[in-house]
């Protein structure tokens, strides 16, 4: 482990990556992803004499906690098919039947296998008070919600296409979703809870954070930390772009400053591999409280200085000293999405600007740009001479306009765009940002989106 860690330090001071910044040469992109590979590969890791984390056996994490009678196993993959092998992982360690299952949050990843662990059983299954309040909300938005699932998570890209997903392995079994999820039968007040299950101590602290209904799991005399997902190794996803709900960012700072305050041996994190060590595993969690809060106060006082959305999402970047931390590369998480998410999850869609309280529909923008240039002909090659010069998201933004000309080459826009894409991506080492160019590239190619879409 501390390999990898030296080796991505290293590339990303040789691309000299400006953090929220997560464009490089292609070759540099791979090797990082590719690096970060080693965070979910697949098998067990013992991080106490009686406590086991399975990773790689779906996108999350699993652990099981051995005690005198049974054994409790915290969060349960996606669907039974990847939870059984966990469990069968699991039983090499110890065949006691399980005692307890405890949700973390209430994200499909934690709770969909279930059953899996389930003999003739039947376990008490802790979850919050709010257990749940994560999903069932924007209904109404589901249908897009889906397809920018799919981009993010590259859930349609070929084995060719996809590396990973930022924090979870790509090609995970899917088609079980949630089928063994067994739903709580024990709440876990807000106040949290400290108990003896099987003879293990067990402390259930509520963490809000990258949901609300989430909360770590403490075992005092082991000094084992289970994060649940509001710590992985990498820059955390405060905002996702498949369209999420404001993540409360203060809340997972702080969340994330308590679990540091305990001061653990080893954090398990909801995602990627357990960090053994007491100095090792305090220090990612100070320093993980510390970035967001640091994303969040830079953010704030930005809002304060009159300053939008636009403007921040490039100022804003992590301290010096926390930038190159392994578990803070921005592979998953994205300090210029945190950014516009907190603004807008502060003050709403409005900048405070009066000149974006009412701008020019696009396809009037668009002539009017287009008459800027010295007209469509222009505008197409100033198009086209973006792409060449490998100014690609500028190609991209005059695509955007083109599209809406009437007498605008639409089919060639298009090109560009779909080619632009495909170059933002292989220079991209956050996975989301990756998949999705890459997608939606696809997708323009393919004609599924219609010219609305594009
Ligand atoms: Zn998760």
């Amino acid at each position: 482990m501390k390999n990898l860690i030296a080796t991505l330090c290293l590339l990303v001071t040789a691309a000299g990556v400006a953090s929220g910044q997560t464009q490089v040469e292609p070759d540099t992109a791979l090797r990082m992803l590719n690096a970060q590979q080693q965070q979910f590969e697949k098998g067990v890791v013992k991080v106490a004499d009686n406590v086991y984390t399975a990773v790689g056996f779906h996108g999350a994490n699993t652990s099981m906690i051995v005690g005198t009678d049974g054994v409790i196993i915290v969060d349960t993959l996606f669907g039974p098919t990847s939870a059984a092998k966990a469990a069968e992982a699991f039983r090499q360690y110890s065949d006691q039947p399980v005692k307890a299952i405890i949700y973390t949050h209430s994200h499909g990843d934690h709770i969909g296998g279930a059953s899996a662990f389930v003999g003739d059983e039947k376990p008490d299954i802790y979850g919050t008070e709010t257990f749940g309040s994560a999903e069932g909300v924007n209904k109404a938005v589901d249908p897009v919600k889906q397809k920018r699932n799919i981009r993010q998570f590259g859930r349609n890209l070929s084995s060719s296409e996809i590396i990973n997903r930022g924090v979870a392995p790509a090609g995970t079994d899917d088609g079980d979703r949630g089928k063994g999820f067994l739903p709580p039968t024990v709440t876990v007040p807000s106040s949290g809870l400290k108990t003896t299950i099987a003879g293990v101590e067990i402390e259930f602290h509520i963490g809000p954070g990258e949901t609300d209904d989430a909360m770590f799991i403490w075992l005092p005399k082991e000094k084992v930390l289970l994060a649940g997902d509001n710590f992985y190794s990498s820059f955390p996803n405060l905002y996702a772009i498949r369209g999420t709900a404001y993540r409360d960012v203060l809340n997972w700072s702080e969340s994330v400053g308590k679990m540091a305050a305990l001061k653990p041996h080893v954090v398990v994190p909801g995602h990627t591999m357990p960090i053994q060590g007491q100095e090792a595993a305090t220090t990612a969690l100070t320093d993980y409280s510390e970035a967001i809060r640091s994303v969040y106060d830079q953010t704030v006082r930005g809002i304060n200085a009159g300053k939008g959305p636009d403007q921040l999402a490039h100022e804003v970047k992590l301290p010096e000293h926390l930038k190159d931390k392994p578990y803070l590369i921005e592979f998953y998480g994205s300090v210029p999405h945190a950014v516009r998410a907190i603004y807008a999850g502060l003050l709403g869609w409005y900048d405070g600007n009066p000149t974006t309280l009412n701008p020019l529909e696009p396809k009037v923008k668009a002539q009017k740009i287009a008459k800027l240039a010295g007209g469509i002909n222009k505008l197409t090659e100033q198009m086209n001479a973006a792409l060449a010069n490998q100014d690609y998201q500028w190609a991209l933004e005059l695509s955007e306009h083109l599209k809406w000309l009437d007498d605008g080459d639409r089919k060639l826009a298009r090109t560009v765009k779909i080619e632009a894409l495909r170059e933002l991506a292989a220079r991209e080492y956050n996975a989301p940002n990756r998949n999705y160019y890459l997608s939606y590239a696809n997708e323009l190619e393919s004609g599924q989106l219609s010219e609305l879409w594009f």
